[in-house]
């Protein structure tokens, strides 16, 4: 049973509440994604995961290895390695060849949407028009990515698949709709500053891998526009490594003072190499969309987190703080340097990626603040945002 509840606040619109009182570490719940996927590039880079699930399909050295460019180093403690006791059960589409961690990842795509979303022996070839839309994405998307037109190509296999259209669609109108004069800011953030004539490419090239009468729900151009909106504003970036995974493992380790110093060692030297040659791009990374947690509100003051203790897309919601009965749950958006940030920073980022105005109680309470950014954050792209001050 859930301890908490999704109603309207008077002034604020729709909002998670808690109905009993968490401790700080508590888990309010956990969830599994109306739909995850991989972003493009890093599944065209090589970055092994299971398609349905995210889960790493790689053993820590090959990980290692693989983003250092390098085949010979070596590391300790493989006996840890998380990836050893799944080996076995890691399996793949017989048509497609797309890999999974088990059977019932292999199972539950089938069931949802693999059955109508393989390409089988399409897999590899270019002029397939899903393939064509992919590539048309990664143009306008270059890494660090943030979305990928994948899932919303997963959504539509989705709904071709189901029996119960209705209830999908619901579903996906559950998600926070768009504000319609703001939705240009998501979609510059999405396709950078060509956006217009890169969505009318886009949207071209999703037609022609959806042009039977059954997506015509989703064809129009308006309903394209909502799709890239409703994942622009409420996806959740989902990350998986076996390397992080073993390294949580391996620290745990009760091990002799000088051994852990060792390790440590270690752990910052591979750390060193894999950095040298994938840079920030350690992890497997995708995106996806959750019912229940894109419905949290955003705090600057959050007291609660989304955290992937699984190394999947499951997502488990923690209480950081006590929260009592009552009170409203949120999470931030922001990463924990963004948060330090001014008011006005704050502000900017959230309208830009988010479409809304915080008046969390840090917002309020520092709402005297003058609205300019600090020295180091002035960086020329304020500019932009200046001349709607007024429309907040
Ligand atoms: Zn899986
Ligand atoms: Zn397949
Ligand atoms: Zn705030």
């Amino acid at each position: 049973m859930n301890h908490f509840e999704i109603r309207e606040i008077a002034g604020k619109g729709r909002a998670m509440v808690a109905t009993k009182d968490f401790i700080a570490g508590e888990i309010i719940f956990e969830e599994e994604p109306f739909v995850s996927h991989q972003f493009s590039w890093n599944a065209a880079y090589g970055y092994a995961a299971c398609d349905h699930c995210m889960r790493p399909l790689e053993t820590v050295l090959a990980n290692v290895r693989r983003l250092a460019n390098n085949q010979t180093v070596s590391m300790p403690l493989l006996q840890h390695d998380p990836t050893a006791a799944w080996f076995q059960q890691f399996t793949q589409c017989a048509r497609c060849k797309v890999r999974y961690c088990s059977e019932d990842c292999l199972m539950e795509a089938q069931k949802r949407y693999h059955r109508v979303a393989c390409l089988g022996a399409f897999r590899a070839d270019d002029t397939h028009p899903i393939n064509i839309l992919n590539e048309t994405w990664k143009k306008m998307h270059y890494p660090p990515e943030t979305g990928t037109i994948m899932l919303l190509v997963r959504l539509l296999a989705m709904y071709q698949q189901t029996s119960k259209k209705q209830e999908f669609l619901e579903q996906l109108q559950s998600f926070q709709a768009l504000i319609v004069n703001r939705e240009q800011k998501i979609y510059h953030k999405m396709l950078g500053e060509n956006f217009e004539q890169q969505m009318e490419q886009l949207y071209g090239a999703f037609c022609n891998a959806f042009k039977g009468e059954e997506f015509s729900v989703f064809t129009t151009p308006d309903a394209f526009k909502t799709l890239m909106g409703i994942m622009g504003t409420n996806s959740q970036g989902i990350a998986t490594s076996v390397l992080s995974q073993w390294v949580s493992k391996v620290s745990e380790l009760p091990l002799p003072d000088a051994d852990k110093a060792q390790l440590d060692n270690t752990i910052d030297e591979l750390y060193a190499k894999v950095g040298e040659f994938a840079g920030e791009f350690l992890n497997n990374e995708g995106s996806g969309l959750y019912i229940l947690q894109s419905k949290i509100n955003h705090s600057c003051v959050p007291n609660a987190q989304s955290t992937f203790p699984y190394s999947n897309d499951i997502v488990v919601l923690k209480a950081i703080t006590p929260i009592q009965a009552g009170e409203e749950i949120c999470i931030s958006y922001l990463d924990e340097c963004l948060l330090e940030r001014s008011r006005h920073s704050r502000h900017k980022i959230l309208r830009e990626n988010y479409i809304f105005v915080c008046e969390c109680p840090k917002c309020r309470a520092q709402i005297s603040e003058p609205d300019v950014t600090s020295e180091e954050e002035s960086d020329g792209e304020m500019d932009d945002y200046e001349d709607d001050e007024g429309m907040d």
